[in-house]
């Protein structure tokens, strides 16, 4: 990855330069479990690689390689987790580094839509306990086998 396009006081460039999560680097996008602590299981966060803000910082190679994660990611995150409904969104407000949330909605699964933000601030301030990360690694292994 090239230094020079990472911002130091980024969240994003950092988890990038870290590989926390990694589940699979494509040429021009990090993808990665969500970190801890974790709301839901098979919740993935798409970074693109270089430090770019919002969706307008997107360029036409990038904007190819995205349609591309489309067509494959969303099948194969509904197969590993045999949830109902992905989610797809992107806001880039509390973190401005163009970054897509994948979210499973399982069947079972009560919340809908925007919801999944609120149980993401419960399981951050403690009033929802987190899925434990070690829930989510035959999951992550699961989505790589199926993605490579
Ligand atoms: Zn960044």
């Amino acid at each position: 990855m090239n230094h020079k396009y990472i911002k130091n006081n980024c969240e994003s460039c950092q988890r990038i330069l870290s590989g926390a999560g990694k589940i699979k680097e494509y040429k021009c996008w990090f993808l990665e479990h969500v970190g801890e602590p974790i709301p839901v299981n098979g919740w993935l966060v798409l970074r693109l690689k270089r430090h770019g803000e919002g969706l307008v910082s997107m360029n036409k190679e990038e904007s190819e390689e995205l349609g591309q994660i489309l067509n494959s990611l969303p099948k194969a995150l509904k197969e590993v987790t045999n949830a109902t409904q992905i989610y797809l969104c992107s806001f880039n407000e509390s973190v401005p580094h163009l970054h897509f949330h994948f979210i499973p909605r399982r069947a079972e699964e009560k919340r809908r839509t925007i919801d999944f933000f609120i149980l993401q601030n419960e399981v951050k301030s403690g009033k929802v306990s987190a899925i434990a990360a070690s829930e989510t690694a035959s999951l992550i292994r699961n989505i790589k086998i199926r993605l490579n």
